[in-house]
């Protein structure tokens, strides 16, 4: 689909890189509003498209990079951007991109960070996880995702879609949305709607497992094999026995018929904590 640039002519949207922009206005300002950014704050936006979003988050902020992987966008974002001499664009592909020299060089190592973006849809779930690991000084992440997707974020035990990215996300951050917006804000359309969600990082994360980065080797082996009980995804991911297996499940206070997508996110901290407790026992 053709679409016409902001000063003139015609730009060609790539499906291929989840190019659905947004020009309302209105939205756009609201849009900058909830992601809570103020003037004390450095921006990192994936995707800027047109700049139409850069610009009212550049009028809030102290800066704002902007990477951006189509080149073909550069010469358009230079214009809609002339006046915004806080905003930076960069050429790259945020997943090949080393997120935190990126944004300790453009704003320095102690800067009050947040991230803003109307997402490529097509890497959400990796965009978020590289956000969440590479960049956990940033206090919120406000983006716009399928609106199914932002369902998941908000999942719970029994609810489908629950699995490791709703718990990494809720175990860093409290997580809304903060507003549905329905595919015909966009150009062109997508085939679903789409929500904005905002990720407020928490002070601390929701639980406090001894190991934390055994409860991340927990989350992700418990979901390997979603069909199958915790016990078999216990023993595959952390080499144990059977017995061994049902036996931390019990001291957890979990039924050891159990799948992980039964688990609170507290329950599986439990978990982490008797895994961690039997091996120092061992060692
Ligand atoms: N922010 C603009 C808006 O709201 O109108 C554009 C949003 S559009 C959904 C996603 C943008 O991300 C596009 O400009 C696309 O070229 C860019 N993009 C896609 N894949 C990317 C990647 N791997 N790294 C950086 N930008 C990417």
């Amino acid at each position: 689909m053709k679409q016409k640039k902001p000063h003139g002519g015609e730009f060609h949207h790539k499906h291929s890189l989840g190019q659905n922009f947004i020009e309302d206005e209105a939205l756009l300002e609201q849009l900058a509003e909830l992601s809570l950014v103020t003037q004390e704050d450095c921006v990192l936006e994936i995707g800027p498209g047109f700049g139409t979003l850069t610009k009212p988050l550049a009028r809030r902020a102290k800066r704002v990079l902007a990477l951006e992987i189509d080149e073909a966008l550069l010469p358009i974002l230079r214009v809609t951007l002339e006046h915004s001499n806080n905003a930076t664009v960069l050429q790259g592909d945020v997943m090949k991109t080393r997120l935190a020299p990126l944004v300790s060089e453009a704003f320095g190592a102690d800067a009050s960070l947040r991230v803003a973006a109307n997402l490529p849809y097509y890497i959400t779930t990796d965009v978020l996880t590289k956000l969440l690991f590479e960049l956990p000084q940033a206090k919120s992440i406000a983006v716009m995702i399928q609106k199914e997707v932002g369902d998941k974020l908000l999942s719970g035990p029994g609810d489908e879609g629950y699995g490791p990215l709703a718990i990494l996300c809720q175990f860093y951050y409290d997580v809304r949305r903060a507003l549905d917006v329905p595919a015909a804000c966009f150009t062109p359309p997508p085939k679903v709607d789409s929500s904005f969600m905002v990720l407020v990082r928490r002070e601390k994360p929701l639980c406090e497992p001894a190991d934390e980065s055994l409860f991340l080797k927990l989350v992700r082996a418990a979901f390997v094999m979603r069909r199958k009980t915790l016990v078999n995804n216990l023993v595959s991911g952390f080499s144990l026995g059977r017995e061994e297996a049902a036996s931390l499940l019990e001291e957890a206070g979990i039924r050891t018929q159990a799948r992980a997508e039964e688990l609170s996110i507290e329950a599986l901290c439990m978990l982490s904590d008797r895994i961690a407790a039997r091996r120092s026992a061992g060692a």
